[in-house]
């Protein structure tokens, strides 16, 4: 016999993480001798969700029970836990843990696939978690019920890996003693098994969080074992307490719904959609660049933010008539955040110059509506008619995503797209 557990908003602002407290369950579990089957999972979530935990990610793992004993002890160690360990206190912790004892059914995965493309309520799950019989349990609000559900019922058609070590609580906020140029060697001798662990090109750490938060680094990778090759590769010069290697939805764009209408997209969801882009694109305050994407059924602003670095100077060279697909997410203003975007077909763009001489010189306006003369031989040409002539623009179709610092979790990066 199994069970699923999942255990959802525990993170903190102080910097509390989901992924830290289920790692300490599951080695409580272990201590008890339980056995988990398969890996933990750590699955995102919308990253467009109104409320929604730091990275938005919610965990779960399926465990061996034997006897119904076996349930209650597990379930008491589990609730101990996350009592113990989640700062309640911050308003916007509102954990939520489920117990499920049945099989991953149709209707279970679908829900988890809502949560992770749509919005739903606690309402919602509550409700849902009742009809499957699955047993939920709520700290203050208990948003966490939502995710829990999902990351127990989520597909993980396509998956990759994180390893996470963590760092001993004496540690927690100061500055994190990484081998830098260890994480480099292991970049070159393990991608693209390993992936988004640095940016060769702005020589950027992306292993490293910015938070307070228990974690020292996150490795992600295709398999546990490139992984675990990964992380015997880096240096780092302080205690590891524990490492934990999650399942993960990561990197999957498992987020985007594929829509063949602009009119057709809603706030606060993800989307692949194709169009035309209307005007040239201009770049606001704070550096985001925005143009707009249009379609027969409506128009919308897409962004690519400050953070996408040189991601905007693709999006900087777009004329009217590009066409082009988006893949992103659309936020409180309506706007389309750009992840990575496909060039369909670039736009001709032309230019119209002075006619050419005979005798190789480009020649001069004899006035409006006087034709052209040339300065060096002196011809003369009576018609107005220009040149006109096909400017080679400065960009190839094809993919291009952002840098792997400004990567959401589910997007995949173009080196895992086949
Ligand atoms: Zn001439």
């Amino acid at each position: 016999m199994y069970m699923y557990v999942g255990i959802d908003d525990t993170d903190s602002k102080e910097g509390m993480c989901t992924t830290y407290i289920c790692s300490v369950i599951i080695d409580e579990l272990k201590y008890f001798g339980f056995s988990i089957i398969d890996y933990p999972r750590l699955i995102r979530l919308n990253p467009f969700a109104r409320f929604k935990t730091r990275g938005n990610g919610a965990l779960s793992f399926k465990i061996n029970i034997k006897s119904e004993e076996d349930v209650q002890k597990v379930k008491e160690i589990v609730l101990k836990k996350i009592e113990e360990l989640s700062e309640l206190e911050d308003e916007r912790t509102n954990p939520g843990v489920v117990f499920y004892r049945g099989e991953i059914t149709e209707e279970l995965r679908s829900y988890s696939l809502k949560v992770i493309k749509n919005i739903i309520s606690i309402n919602e799950a509550e409700k849902f978690a009742k009809e499957i019989g699955a047993e939920i349990f709520k700290f203050k609000k208990g948003r966490g019920i939502i995710g829990a559900l999902a990351a127990i019922g989520c597909p993980n058609t396509d998956k990759t890996y994180e390893l996470l070590t963590y760092r001993i609580p004496q540690n927690y906020g100061k500055k994190r003693q990484i081998d830098y140029e260890s994480v480099f060697e292991m970049n070159r001798s393990t991608y693209p098994e390993t992936f988004d662990n640095v940016d060769s090109k702005s020589g950027y750490i992306a292993i490293e969080p910015h938070t307070p938060c228990p974690i020292l680094y996150g490795i992600r990778g295709e398999s546990p074992e490139a992984v675990l090759d990964a992380y015997k590769m880096i240096k780092v010069h302080e205690p590891i307490e524990k490492i934990t290697i999650f399942e993960t939805n990561q990197h999957t764009d498992m987020h985007l719904v594929k829509t063949d209408k602009i009119e057709a997209i809603e706030k606060f969801k993800c989307y692949i959609i194709e169009g035309r882009v209307k005007d040239f694109p201009h770049t606001r305050e704070g550096g985001h660049v925005i143009f707009i994407l249009e379609d027969e059924s409506g128009e919308i602003p897409c962004a690519a933010y400050e953070p996408t670095k040189e991601f905007r100077d693709i999006i900087r060279n777009f004329v009217h008539g590009d066409k082009i697909r988006v893949y992103g997410g659309i936020g409180e203003k309506g706007t389309l955040n750009a992840e990575k975007i496909k060039i369909l077909e670039l736009a001709k763009v032309y230019k119209s110059q002075n006619p050419l001489c005979e005798c190789g010189k480009r020649m001069k306006s004899a006035g409006s509506g006087k034709g052209y003369k040339c300065i060096k031989c002196g011809f003369k040409l009576r018609e107005d008619t220009k040149d006109i002539m096909e400017v080679k623009r400065n960009l190839k179709e094809g993919f291009y995503e952002v840098p792997p610092s400004a990567r959401r979790h589910l997007s995949k990066p173009l080196v895992r797209m086949k």
